[in-house]
C-alpha cells in the first residue's frame, strides 16, 4: 500500500507512461494514453490562464464522452476540487449542484448547456467560465467558450503540443473531488474526497484482481506478459464514484482501454464486446442479466470476456451461477461500496465468489469494517447491525452540510446506513438499507430477502419490494416485477412461489407484473419512491 498512488497527478503520470496504447473509444473517436495526456494538459493550462487556483471547484457535466476524462484530469492537475455532476439531471438539478459546489468553471456538452438555458446558467453566479464541447452554436452568455478551441477534436489530440505539468503542490490529504451520492434515499449529498481517496480505490482494484492468486500461494500473473490489452465496456456513467474512481482512474493507471456508448444498448454492447475485444463488462447486476438473457447473444463472439463484474446493488446468487454457465472462461466479480467510501470497499471474484455468492466479499487490506448495534456496541459475527467503515478512501464529509456530516462521520468511520453482518472470516453480507427494512406488526422484513426469492423464479428479470402502508400493521410488503423476454408468470403464481420459501408475513400482499422496466436512476439503481407510486402509494 506504500506504492498506492497518493494523488490524482500520480494516476495521471502512470497513465501517460502507457503511451501509444488505445485508452478511450467512443463511436468513431479514439484517443491513446499519449494523446489523452496532451488534451488534459492543454485543459489544465487553459484553467490556469482562467485564474483557477488550488481548492476552486471545477465541475464536469457531460455524457461518457472522451472529453469527460480529459476535463476531469485536466482540472485535477491544477489542484482544483473536481466536481462531477449527474449528467442525467434536469436544468434545475444541475443548477442546484453548480451552486451547491460553488463551481467557478464547468465543462458541459451541448445537451447539458441546453438544459441550463432558460436562466439556469444565469443563476450560477460563481461561474466565471463555461466550456462546451460538441456544440457549434453562438451563445449570448459571454462566459461560454468552445472546448475544441483548446483541445481540437478528439481524433486530433495527438497533434497538440506537450505542455509541462502545472507547478502546484498536491498532497495526499488535500481536497480533490466532490462526488454526489445517488440520491436514492433523499437529496444528493456532495462527498468531499481527498487526493488519497481515488488512489486507494485504484490500488484496491489492482489488489482485488491478485487476491485469488495470493490466497492460493500462486504467482501473480505479470501484466506485461498479457497479449490482449485489458478493455472495459463502460456501461455506467463516469460521474458516479464507481465509473470515475474504480473504472476510469483504474484504467488510466493500469493501461486498460475504455469503450463508452452514447447510451446503454444491450445489442450494441454485444457488438462492441466482439469488435473491441472487451475483457471486462458489467457495472450493475441488471446489465449482466440483460446480456445473459438476450435472445441474440449467441450471434456475437463474446469469448474475450475475462470478467463480468458488478456492484452497487444487491445481486442474486443465481446471477453468479448463470455467468459461470454462459461464460465458463470469465470470472464473476462483485463488491460493496458507496460514494462516501470512494467506490470499492469490499470485492471478490472467481472461485471466492462462487464459494460465497451471497457475500459482498472481504474488505480491502487497509479498510476496517464494524457492525454496530443500537447502543453503539460492536456486534459479533453473524449478527445484523449497522455497517460502519473506515479507511484511507473514506471521504472527509459532505460538502456544505456540517450537520449531516457530523451525524454520519465519526473518528474516520462512516456510518453507512446499510444493515449487514460479517461471517467468521470477516466477509461482508449486506442485508438491506436501514431505510429499506419494513416493520410489519413488529416483525422485521428485509426487502432484499424477499427480492432475492423473487429473483429465483425462472420468469423474473427484475424485482423490487417496498413497504405499503397498513393501518394496524404499520407496513406490509408489496412488489413490482418485470419478466424475462417471452416468459410468463401471474401474480398468484409469484405469490405462491414466495409463500413456499418464506414465512407468510413476508409474502408481498400485491405483486405488480409490469410490461415496462422498473424505474432506475443513472447508476441502474431501482428508485423505490417511483416503485411505490406504481403500486399506488407514496
Ligand atoms: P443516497 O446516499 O443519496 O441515498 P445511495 O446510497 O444509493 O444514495 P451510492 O453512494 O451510489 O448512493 O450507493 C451506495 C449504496 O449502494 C450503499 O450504501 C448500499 O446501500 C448500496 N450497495 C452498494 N453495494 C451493494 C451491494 N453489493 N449489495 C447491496 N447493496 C449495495
Ligand atoms: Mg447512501
Amino acid at each position: 500500500w506504500k506504492n498506492a498512488p497518493a494523488t490524482l497527478r500520480d494516476i495521471f503520470l502512470a497513465g501517460r507512461s502507457h503511451g501509444g496504447k488505445t485508452f478511450l473509444v467512443y463511436e468513431d473517436d479514439r484517443a491513446t494514453f499519449e494523446s489523452f495526456s496532451r488534451a488534459a494538459l492543454a485543459i489544465a493550462h487553459a484553467l490556469l490562464r482562467d485564474g483557477v487556483k488550488k481548492g476552486d471547484r471545477v465541475a464536469v457535466a457531460m455524457r461518457n464522452l472522451p472529453e469527460w476524462p480529459a476535463a476531469f484530469f485536466g482540472a485535477a492537475l491544477t489542484g482544483a476540487i473536481v466536481t462531477p455532476l449527474n449528467a442525467w439531471g434536469q436544468g434545475a438539478e444541475l443548477e442546484y449542484a453548480l451552486n451547491d459546489s460553488g463551481a467557478n468553471v464547468v465543462f458541459l456538452d451541448g445537451e447539458r448547456l441546453d438544459r441550463l438555458a432558460d436562466g439556469h446558467l444565469g443563476n450560477c453566479k460563481a461561474l466565471t467560465r463555461v466550456y462546451v464541447t460538441r456544440d457549434t452554436r453562438a451563445h449570448a452568455d459571454a462566459r461560454v467558450h468552445r472546448l475544441e478551441e483548446i483541445t481540437g477534436a478528439v481524433n486530433d489530440w495527438g497533434r497538440l503540443p506537450e505542455l509541462p505539468l502545472p507547478d502546484v503542490s498536491l498532497l495526499p490529504d488535500d481536497d480533490a473531488t466532490i462526488f454526489y451520492t445517488s440520491g436514492t434515499t433523499g437529496a444528493q449529498k456532495g462527498a468531499l474526497g481527498t487526493q488519497r481517496c481515488t488512489g486507494t480505490t485504484v490500488f484496491a482494484g489492482l489488489f482485488s484482481g491478485q487476491r485469488a492468486f495470493i490466497r492460493k500461494g500462486e504467482p501473480v500473473p505479470d501484466p506485461a506478459a498479457r497479449t490482449l490489452q485489458r478493455a472495459s465496456l463502460v456501461a455506467i456513467p463516469f460521474f458516479h464514484t464507481t465509473g470515475c474512481q474504480s473504472i476510469l482512474a483504474g484504467a488510466l493507471y493500469g493501461g486498460s482501454k475504455l469503450v463508452t456508448m452514447h447510451r446503454w444498448d444491450v445489442e450494441q454492447a454485444m457488438d462492441l464486446i466482439e469488435r473491441e475485444q472487451i475483457t471486462v463488462a458489467g457495472g450493475v447486476p441488471t446489465i449482466a442479466w440483460q446480456i445473459l438473457e438476450h435472445p441474440n447473444r449467441e450471434r456475437y463472439n463474446l469469448s474475450t470476456l475475462e470478467s463480468v463484474a458488478y456492484g452497487g446493488a444487491p445481486a442474486s446468487a443465481e446471477l453468479v451461477r448463470r455467468i459461470k454457465q454462459v461464460f465458463p472462461a470469465a470470472s464473476p466479480g462483485s463488491g460493496w461500496g458507496m460514494t462516501e467510501t470512494s467506490a470499492t470497499f469490499t470485492h471478490h471474484s472467481g472461485e471466492d465468489y462462487v464459494r460465497k455468492p451471497d457475500s459482498a466479499g472481504p474488505s480491502i487490506p487497509v479498510g476496517e469494517l464494524r457492525i454496530v448495534g443500537e447502543q453503539g456496541e460492536t456486534l459479533p459475527a453473524g449478527v445484523v447491525g449497522e455497517l460502519w467503515a473506515k479507511g484511507p478512501h473514506v471521504v472527509k464529509g459532505y460538502w456544505n452540510k456540517p450537520e449531516i456530516s457530523a451525524e454520519t462521520f465519526t473518528d474516520g468511520w462512516v456510518k453507512t446506513g446499510d444493515l449487514a453482518y460479517l461471517d467468521d472470516e470477516g466477509w461482508l453480507y449486506i442485508v438491506d438499507r436501514k431505510k429499506d427494512m419494513l416493520i410489519r406488526g413488529g416483525e422485521n422484513i428485509y426487502c432484499t430477502e424477499v427480492e432475492g426469492v423473487l429473483y429465483e423464479h425462472p420468469a423474473v428479470m427484475d424485482a423490487s419490494v417496498v413497504g405499503l402502508p397498513h393501518k394496524q400493521l404499520g407496513e406490509e410488503p408489496g412488489a413490482a416485477v418485470t419478466l424475462k423476454a417471452g416468459a410468463e408468470a401471474s401474480e398468484e403464481e409469484l405469490r405462491a412461489f414466495v409463500a413456499e420459501r418464506l414465512a407468510r408475513f413476508k409474502v408481498p400482499v400485491r405483486i405488480l407484473v409490469l410490461d415496462e422496466t422498473l424505474p432506475r436512476n443513472a447508476n441502474g439503481k431501482i428508485l423505490k419512491k417511483e416503485v411505490k407510486k406504481l403500486l399506488g402509494v407514496g
